[in-house]
């Protein structure tokens, strides 16, 4: 349920919604805004009784039922879209952001020239994988704290922000210390367990989708986030498997414009892990662009050939450079796009 409080409600008005809440047995989740204050209730009860007592309440403009079964993340509870702070910059806002980085972080030199280089051209956010989940366990499965360390270290150096990816609940404490936003893979997507304990990570999350997850699924464990505590869950279409073997996964495209209906979450686009090969990244990355999404996150190594994860989808940092020069005009359009949309509302 979402009560919407009339303007300027008083302290009193709004503390005594809460108390009747908690009365019909419910639980206050959160409460949003200054002159109009929203509260975000959860819990299992008779929501018609209490629905039309709250709305008999004083101070209360409406009290609504979300339909949706992912409450706190869907447009119901939020019409315009959430913007999410990662080290100075906001996905979701009037800026399309490009995260870019090497799979897996393998040694200081290599993630230091990509740093420098994905700075050079634009990106703001340094991807990079410590701990890496891999189909394999005779595969590379990551430096971990060393490399998280060498992350700390390209981020000083080029004031990027790091996103790294989170495997196990175990490590939430030890990641958060080093990544401005967690990153959650497709194989974790529904690891519940890791999902809950991000709710108290202090860190905004990006969450892949599921390479065999439906849309709602992806909603559904967006939610088990916030519901959990933390609201700064941004969305990320990586490509989902079918039959089609020609690339990688199957980018899903419409997955983009859905999401954009149903969540005021943030989206972006994984053209990487969607085609698995470097020669589609640029043309998917104009469609992410051009089909709204908040930002990128592409995968970048200064010599692919010799990387240990993802080599063949892997830009070098001249093809990033020329991608970013060449999504110029489009990423214009989008900040035009995305202004007049903000100023809509
Ligand atoms: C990655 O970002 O390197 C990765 C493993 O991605 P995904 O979880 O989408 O497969
Ligand atoms: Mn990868």
């Amino acid at each position: 349920m979402i009560i919407s409080m009339r303007p300027h409600a008083t302290r009193e008005e709004i503390n005594h919604v809460c108390e009747r809440i908690a009365e019909f047995g419910y639980k206050v989740h959160s409460i949003e805004g200054e002159e109009r204050v929203v509260i975000g209730v959860v819990g299992i009860g008779d929501v018609t009784i209490c629905l039309e007592s709250l709305e008999a309440t004083p101070g209360v403009e409406r009290a609504m039922r979300i339909s949706a079964p992912y409450k706190f993340v869907s447009k119901e509870f939020r019409k315009g879209r959430s913007a999410i702070k990662i080290n100075g910059c906001e996905i979701g806002g009037d800026e399309f952001v490009m995260m870019a980085g090497p799979c897996s972080v393998e040694s200081e030199k290599q993630i230091m020239d990509t740093a420098e280089g994905v700075a050079a051209a634009g990106a703001r956010i340094l991807r990079g994988g410590a701990f890496k989940p891999r189909t394999s366990p005779y595969d590379f499965q990551g430096l971990e704290l060393e490399g998280l360390k060498l992350l700390r270290k390209a981020k000083e150096r080029t004031g990027l922000g790091i996103i790294t990816e989170i495997m196990s609940d175990r490590d939430v404490e030890l990641v958060a210390e080093y990544a401005d936003c967690m990153q959650v893979g497709a194989r974790n997507m529904q690891n519940f367990a890791l999902l809950k304990s991000l709710g108290g990570c202090g860190r905004p999350v990006l969450l892949k989708r599921g390479m065999s997850s439906t849309i709602k699924e992806l909603l559904m464990s967006a939610e088990y986030i916030v519901a959990h505590g933390n609201p700064n869950v941004i969305l990320c279409e990586r490509g989902i498997r079918t039959f089609e073997t020609a690339t990688r996964n199957t980018c899903d495209i419409a997955a983009v414009p859905v999401l954009n209906e149903l969540t005021h979450l943030p989206v972006v686009l994984d053209p990487s892990h969607a085609t698995g090969k470097r020669s589609l990244i640029p043309a998917l990355s104009r469609a992410g662009v051009a089909i709204g999404a908040d930002g990128l996150i592409v995968e970048v190594h200064p010599c692919p050939e010799k990387a240990v994860s993802d080599g063949a989808q892997s830009l070098t940092l001249a093809d990033f450079a020329r991608m970013m020069s060449e999504l110029k005009p489009y990423i214009r359009l989008w900040s035009e796009a995305r202004a007049r949309e903000l100023a809509a509302v």
